[in-house]
């Protein structure tokens, strides 16, 4: 997987000017590509021990050849781009800092934190926060930690996009007897699409659609059961899709040792909201203008954390459109926004 896009690396002449990006995910990775190759001093802070973000660590190796993307990070570093890794930006040094010390900041650090339900018995052992766990594998699986996940016998994994269905594979990797794919609306209506659903159930998963968790059943403090609501769907005018409404009284009970919630990811900034007078928007997501500005000079903002949980290709996207306002603004063709 090639990082370097839209220029040839030495066709540019070294510059002075040093760009700090933060988070090593497709965003940061092609910004890095990017401004690089145009001669810019560019150093990449990211939290985990390898650079990649999901791309490593998220997305599951049956959809992604992370050999291809392990070369190109070695590429990135043969051009010169520099890797801080095991640095958390907020914790081990602070964007502050960064501010103070180069020319221009990107924020690239994506959605590391997954919504949870919050229903009755969440704290029960063994209600797990899908995406944490599929991260904490990928840590095993390359070596990065010596304990292999904990895994029940009977799995219910809760949500119906791409973090969900890659859950069901990951605990069938590590030997969970059954899996229960439970899902509030139907396949159609799935992020994952029926698609992901296909290859879920040819996993070996048993689909359950129209249910929502409503409690987690426990016995010494160690999640037993899970009791769902059944839904139906209702057409609202002018949304995308029909809205899940529960059917009053009807529950069924399904047995679990184990449960996994994907039901959707939180946008992670590295500074507590407010600080250094970047604006969030109502949803956690950096608010940013159309050359990907912040409303602090001079940090850029770009990918998931800018737009939601998303997809490999438009986090690309994103950081490649942020490198090109940074290169502008470094050049001095655009200004600074007023807000
Ligand atoms: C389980 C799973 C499966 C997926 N499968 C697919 C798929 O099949 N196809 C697809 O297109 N998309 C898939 N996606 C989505 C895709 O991976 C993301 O949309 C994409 O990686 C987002 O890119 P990004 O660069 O914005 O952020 P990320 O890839 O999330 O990278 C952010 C980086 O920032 C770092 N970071 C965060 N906070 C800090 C901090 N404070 N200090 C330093 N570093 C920090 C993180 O360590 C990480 O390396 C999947 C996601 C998940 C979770």
């Amino acid at each position: 997987m090639r990082f370097i896009v839209r220029c040839k690396p030495g066709e540019y002449a070294e510059r002075r000017e040093r760009v700090a990006i933060v988070g090593a995910g497709p965003a940061g990775l092609y910004a890095a590509g990017y401004l690089r190759c145009r001669g810019f001093n560019v150093t990449v802070y990211d939290r985990n021990p390898e650079p990649g973000g999901f791309l490593i660590f998220g997305v599951l190796e049956i959809h992604i050849n992370k050999e291809r993307v392990r070369k190109g990070i070695e590429e990135l570093r043969s051009i010169g781009v520099e890797f801080r890794q095991n640095t958390v930006v907020g914790r081990d040094i602070l964007l502050g800092d960064l501010i103070e010390g180069y020319d221009a900041v990107l924020l690239a650090t994506g959605t590391w934190k997954s919504r949870r339900l919050n229903v009755p018995g969440s704290d029960l052992k063994g209600v797990l926060p899908a995406m944490e766990w599929i991260v904490d594998y990928h840590m095993w699986r390359y070596g990065y930690r010596s304990e292999k996940p904990p895994v029940g016998r009977r799995v219910v994994v809760v949500g119906g996009g791409l973090t969900a269905v890659d859950a069901v594979h990951v605990a069938k990797w590590l030997g969970a007897e059954e899996v229960h794919l439970v899902y509030r609306r139907t396949r159609s209506y799935a992020p994952a699409g029926e698609r992901g659903f296909r290859e879920a159930e040819e996993a070996g998963a048993i689909i359950h659609e129209l249910v929502t968790p409503v409690e987690y059943i426990g016995s010494g403090g160690k999640v037993t059961a899970v009791k769902l609501q059944k839904m139906q769907l209702v057409e609202q005018p002018g949304a995308k899709r029909p809205r899940p409404v529960p059917i009053p009284g009807e529950y069924v009970t399904l047995e679990a040792d184990m449960v996994l919630e994907a039901i959707g990811l939180i946008p992670t900034p590295p500074f507590n909201g407010g600080d250094y007078g970047i604006r969030l928007r109502e949803d956690g997501t950096i608010d940013v203008d159309e050359y990907k500005r912040t409303t602090r000079e001079p940090v850029f903002a770009a990918g998931d954390v800018v737009h939601g949980a998303s997809l490999i290709g438009p986090a690309m996207k994103s950081g490649l459109e942020a490198a090109e306002a940074i290169e502008k603004y470094l050049n001095g063709e655009i200004r600074w926004r007023n807000s």
